[in-house]
């Protein structure tokens, strides 16, 4: 790696950090990591080890061409630096006790810590999947959706809402700060011509201001995970002491040294990974714990959804696994959520849902087209394609295999459901998103 002498010298005065170590690496050259979708996947489709934080997790031997495989497009595993999956094994930790957790991912896309923490809450918990920026909405949508989960949904908010709107809501935050990158130099090299001290001093602000604000937001004996992918102190450290300092916050990143021992700070305030002592790039992760203080929850209203009766529910219905689940009518078509969240998602009125199944059409049930990606979903009319003919899918073809029987067939893929077609006389109509058309 070739630094530039002012990085060099930044760097050089972070405790911790061994300069020479991180200038051997390779730029560019930087591991692949997996992490399956436990509800669609148990054995990893390629050759690699596990790591040591996240069971499902696998450093892969090899670099494979994810766009050529189905799997990848069905949700069926994640790509992911591994030391961010530290946050989602945390929250397994903490959450480990709760019968409903209800969580914030407050900084979310793409949606990499989302779909994990998404798993480790299924099927009882709820997560909002929060992004401000709205041009990063539509790649945060497309990661969940196929993830499958219907616990989920997206919002569009400042972090001041929530402190201010869901007061001591959620049992468990996830504030994974936009930062000032240097952890992901070997990864992209060119983000070091946007590196400056003056960024740094910003980013930390932002990243201050950002708690603050939605630490009200934290139950009291909840948790909130900070975490970044950068290397000095004044956005990891520096912040995690600012927070404490100004919030009562207990810091109890100790608690979960057991997870990744060899990455704890000296002070055993917070994690810090490094390219040069593992597979991963550079993260830090810190876990605060608000003090116990007197419940100031707000009462939420009545959920004003209109609520679909299960009488009501056609038999196209059974294939989705509506357990613990309500049905709601809303613009975008019939919902499944879990019954306990109603209020709050509807206070919340997400951007959009994890579990929409589709719409009646007269007397007919048109599945929505992601719906066949849900968690649970089980195919009553599986069309089961090979390799070449489920990339023709994932490109748009109508002219698949015919079954030879009229009406919606689901495409599976190795048995893991991917998405619709309908069969009309002899030909298919695909509903595989358009958006998402493999080129
Ligand atoms: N958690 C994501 C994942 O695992 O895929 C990565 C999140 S990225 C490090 C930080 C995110 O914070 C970005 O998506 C960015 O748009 C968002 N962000 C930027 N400014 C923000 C602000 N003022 N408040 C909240 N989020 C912000």
């Amino acid at each position: 790696m070739n630094l530039p002498s002012h990085i060099q010298q930044h760097f050089s005065q972070i405790p911790e950090f061994d300069l020479e170590a991180f200038e051997s690496l390779e730029a560019g050259n930087f591991p692949t990591i997996i992490r399956l979708n436990p509800g669609k996947l148990n054995a990893s489709p390629y050759q690699g080890f596990n790591i040591q934080h996240e069971a499902s997790a696998f450093v892969l031997n090899e670099r494979p061409n994810f766009g050529n495989d189905p799997l990848w497009h069905a949700g069926a595993y994640y790509v992911q630096e591994s030391a961010s999956m530290l946050a989602g094994a945390i929250a397994q930790q903490v959450l480990s006790h709760h019968t409903q957790p209800l969580v914030l991912d407050l900084c979310a896309a793409p949606g990499g810590k989302s779909t994990h923490l998404a798993s480790v809450i299924h099927p009882h918990g709820f997560l909002v999947a929060n992004e401000v920026i709205q041009s990063r909405h539509s790649i945060l949508k497309e990661n969940l959706k196929k993830w499958g989960s219907d616990a989920v949904a997206t919002t569009q908010r400042d972090p001041e809402w929530f402190g201010e709107q869901t007061p001591h809501a959620f049992d468990f935050i996830l504030v994974d700060a936009p930062c000032s990158g240097e952890g992901l130099f070997r990864r992209d090299p060119k983000a070091m011509e946007e590196w400056s001290e003056a960024n740094v001093n910003l980013c930390s602000a932002r990243q201050k201001r950002i708690v603050m604000d939605v630490w009200g937001a934290l139950k009291p004996g909840g948790f909130l995970v900070y975490s970044t992918c950068t290397f000095n102190r004044s956005e990891n450290e520096d912040n995690v002491a600012f927070f404490a300092e100004e919030t009562g916050a207990v810091v109890v990143t100790s608690q979960f040294e057991f997870l990744a021992p060899e990455r704890i700070n000296a002070e055993k305030t917070g994690f810090r990974f490094t390219p040069y002592s593992g597979p991963n790039e550079g993260f830090f992760l810190a876990v605060l714990q608000k003090p116990e203080e007197s419940l100031k929850s707000k009462k939420m209203g009545p959920a004003k959804w209109t609520e679909v009766k299960s009488e009501k529910f056609p038999s196209f219905l059974s294939q989705f696994s509506l357990n613990e689940r309500k049905i709601i009518e809303t613009p975008v078509g019939w919902v499944s959520v879990p019954a306990e969240f109603l209020p709050l998602i509807h206070h919340l009125k997400p951007s959009s849902w994890g579990g929409i199944l589709g719409t009646m059409k007269g007397k007919d049930f048109i599945p929505e087209e992601t719906s066949a990606l849900l968690l649970g979903f089980q195919p009553e009319n599986a069309l089961e394609l090979d390799l070449e003919w489920a990339l023709k899918f994932l490109q748009g073809e109508t002219q698949l295999p015919l079954s030879g029987t009229q009406g919606w067939k689901t495409i599976t893929y190795q048995n893991v459901p991917l998405g619709w077609v309908k069969e009309i006389g002899n030909r298919m109509n695909n509903y595989w998103p358009k958006g998402w058309r493999k080129r």
